[in-house]
């Protein structure tokens, strides 16, 4: 099969296409042909042997944790999939026996792998995964806006349901509304009628936050947001604030927050320290949430309401799987609203 792969860390140079064997299913496996797959801020991590990624390279590695593809085999355990079916992949891989996967927190499991950064994944035209990790997708997508769902909104989904537990009416701030969990959390706290506060580095990324539906939106590079979100919510500050920036936002994230606010944190783009006033954590009643993934019941939600056509994939830019990476590069630039994602030949 045709894929593209790594044999050493370092720079989107090391991104290599060519031929490798298709992989063998196991009898509780789906062998899917990929038609797209999207690409993360894991992949580029993954790929440089950075951030907590994994040091070992059994070679050859291929990425890929957002999957679109139909299904080309199924291992003979498996009587609820068929050849031909459309299908997206969750690609978090839990043992399934431990106190947190038993007790439906399987995002917690201690044996957490990610299809396309510890095992195979996207990023060729074949690839295999768990049956309890294949979604059929009834919903007529493109393959490319299916590829650009799975990680992101199953990501943001977990934050604002799971974890903030985001109310009808409540005010939540989305930090970077252009990322991948940005434009996916914003569709998120609409569904769920919230009022939504949107920041980006740009009015360009700024309106297409509009145009999915932010009722406010800060242009974080030209004003301070925290003095922003006073004004706009007569001082009182948000119910929620959602963020993956880290460093650079959080003093000031924690200063948006309304008495009883949650700040929930996915990722930390910016970086990973920050000063907490702790008295203010008791007067305001703050809570702080780290968030990871979601559970395999919460992919489940998404799926339903991806193929009631009520959550929709945000595609910034195709690429060929060959030039994944040129992809990796455009993500290194920054200037992406949305997803990248790779179509698969
Ligand atoms: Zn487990």
């Amino acid at each position: 099969m045709k894929a593209t792969y790594l044999k050493e860390f370092g720079g989107p140079e090391v991104l290599t296409y060519g031929d490798l064997p298709e992989p063998s299913i196991g009898p509780d496996d789906v062998l899917i042909r990929v038609h797209a797959t999207a690409l993360n801020h894991l992949d580029l991590f993954r790929r440089a042997g950075q951030r907590g990624t994994s040091t070992e390279l059994p070679e050859p590695v291929i990425l890929g944790c957002d999957i679109a593809g139909e299904v080309a085999e199924v291992g003979g355990e498996i009587t609820d999939l068929k050849t031909g079916d459309r299908v997206m992949v969750n690609p978090g891989i839990t043992c399934g026996r431990c106190e947190h996967c038993v007790s439906g927190r399987d995002n917690m499991c201690r044996r957490y792998t990610m299809i396309g950064a510890m095992v195979n994944g996207g990023y060729a035209q074949y690839v295999k995964a768990p049956r309890v990790n294949v979604h059929v997708l009834t919903a007529a997508l493109s393959w490319e806006e299916a590829a650009a769902i799975p990680l992101t909104f199953l990501t943001a989904w977990h934050m604002l349901t799971g974890l903030a537990k985001l109310r009808p009416g409540e005010t939540v701030l989305i930090q970077a509304v252009g990322s991948g969990v940005g434009s996916a959390a914003l569709q998120i706290a609409k569904l769920i009628g919230a009022k939504t506060i949107v920041t980006a580095s740009s009015d360009e990324k700024l309106l297409k936050g509009k145009a999915l539906g932010a009722d406010e939106t800060i242009n974080y590079s030209e004003v301070d947001f925290a003095e922003r979100i006073k004004e706009l919510t007569g001082g009182q500050g948000v119910a929620v604030v959602l963020d993956h920036i880290g460093e650079a936002t959080f003093e000031k994230n924690i200063a948006s927050l309304a008495r009883g606010g949650r700040y929930v944190n996915c990722g930390v783009t910016s970086g990973h320290k920050g000063q907490l006033h702790i008295g203010q954590l008791f007067t305001k009643q703050i809570q702080l949430f780290g968030s990871y993934m979601g559970t395999k019941q919460e992919m489940l939600e998404v799926m339903r309401l991806v193929n009631q056509g009520k959550l929709h994939g945000v595609v910034d830019k195709l690429f060929p799987l060959e030039s994944a990476a040129d992809a990796h590069r455009a993500m290194e630039d920054r200037n992406v609203f949305g997803k990248l994602v790779l179509q698969v030949p």
